[in-house]
């Protein structure tokens, strides 16, 4: 099935993370905060809600996420004002971009009033944030207006198929794929673009459709990003199998619309960026299955609950809700996170490459590190 996956313990941007494992560094040389492999924490994603108004079959499939699953109460989710702390005690450990996310973000009631919360932090150097956010697109036709005004700076829209039947079958709420398309619109009219599309990619599910997609949005001033299907959670049943490698992404559009290699926008760049020789545009290719990317891996994740996460797989989170609702000082969250950046030492991705090294061997496969999922 597919071509055979070159599974790599290799970092897009470094080597293998484990080599830098050595003594607990406090610091780096410019006195950032620095985890066990030395990698700092500039990135902060928020899930702002658990819940989503579509029930994708790689995310939250209906047999697991059905009428009868418990979400989290109002009470349980972190307040506005809660959100704002933790993302000033970020800044202040020297967190630069902060991305809200879910579950589905847009469907949290007044989540342009946050936005503009977030807008209004400012660095220690006085400077403004990277404020961005993930979404389905449902909600945009209505909402992208506000979201810019409030000072969202960049939108990240989730489209993977521009095929009616398909598109309504993977998100299993039978939601018209015209209406994600006019979200983009909606963006970028609103002065959100350029959009950046984020495309899953699932072998037999969508993988034929990798030429259209592109022929869609080359041209059109937004970025395709194509994203290797991952084992995220324990219910979308993953198998290697069905990761479509980023080089065969590339070579199949390369093949009739030229690409050419960019090097990366930002240290951290967790996509690989690739642009058209004839000046139509770029796409983005992010490899977390066939080349990880943990040794550049800069990213603190914030459950909706308020559980700070090191690692998309982590099983175990920092409960910072408990500090926030029990009086605890800006120092004291501070401390709570910097500890918890310090102990930190995940690589999944790596070990993951590591010991599915062997695709087609089933002991390989059946070795992989089963995790729960906490917002994307
Ligand atoms: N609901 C919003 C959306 O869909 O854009 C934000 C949350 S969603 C969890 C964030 C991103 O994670 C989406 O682009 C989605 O396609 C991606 N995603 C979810 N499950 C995934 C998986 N198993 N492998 C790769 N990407 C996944
Ligand atoms: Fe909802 Fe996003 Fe997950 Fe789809 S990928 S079910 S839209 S949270
Ligand atoms: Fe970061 Fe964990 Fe993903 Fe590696 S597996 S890139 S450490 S979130």
């Amino acid at each position: 099935m597919g071509q055979a996956i070159n599974l790599t313990a290799q970092s897009a941007n470094e080597g293998p993370t484990a080599r830098k494992s050595g003594a607990m560094p406090a610091a780096g040389a410019d006195g950032a905060l620095r985890d066990q492999l030395h990698r700092p924490l500039r990135d902060m994603r928020i899930s702002v809600t658990d819940r989503c108004n579509f029930r994708c079959v790689y995310c939250m499939p209906k047999e697991v996420f059905g009428r009868d699953f418990q979400f989290r109460e109002r009470s349980e989710l972190l307040t506005f004002e809660e959100i704002e702390r933790v993302a000033r005690a970020g800044i202040s450990l020297g967190v630069r971009k902060l991305r809200l996310t879910g579950g589905e973000p847009l469907l949290r009631r007044g989540i342009e009033e946050l936005v503009a919360r977030l807008a209004a932090l400012r660095t220690p150097e006085g400077e403004s944030l990277d404020i961005a956010l993930t979404t389905n697109g449902s909600a945009l036709p209505v909402k992208a207006e506000a979201l810019a005004k409030a000072g969202l700076g960049r939108i990240t829209i989730s489209l993977d198929s521009l095929q009616e039947e398909r598109f309504q079958a993977i998100n299993d709420v039978r939601f018209p794929v015209s209406r994600v398309l006019e979200a983009i619109d909606a963006a970028a009219a609103a002065g959100l673009g350029p959009v950046k599309i984020n495309t899953v990619l699932k072998r037999g599910v969508n993988d034929d459709e990798i030429l259209d997609l592109a022929g869609h949005f080359r041209g059109t001033g937004h970025t395709l990003r194509f994203i290797e299907y991952m084992d995220v959670g324990s219910s979308n049943g993953w198998v290697l199998d069905e990761v479509v490698p980023s080089a065969e992404v590339v070579e199949r559009i390369s093949a009739v619309y030229p690409l050419e290699p960019l090097p990366p926008a930002h240290p951290g760049e967790v996509a690989q960026r690739w642009r058209y020789v004839d000046g139509a545009g770029e796409i983005g290719a992010i490899s977390s299955v066939t080349n990880p990317f943990c040794g550049a891996c800069t990213r603190a994740r914030i459950s909706a609950e308020g559980r700070l996460f090191t690692c998309l797989f982590a099983t175990e989170g920092t409960d910072l809700r408990e500090l926030l609702r029990g009086g605890a000082s800006d120092a004291e969250l501070q401390g709570a996170l910097a500890g918890t950046w310090r102990a930190r030492k995940d690589r999944y991705s790596e070990k993951r490459a590591e010991l599915t090294a062997h695709p087609g061997d089933p002991a390989g496969a059946g070795r992989r590190i089963e995790m729960s999922y906490i917002g994307g």
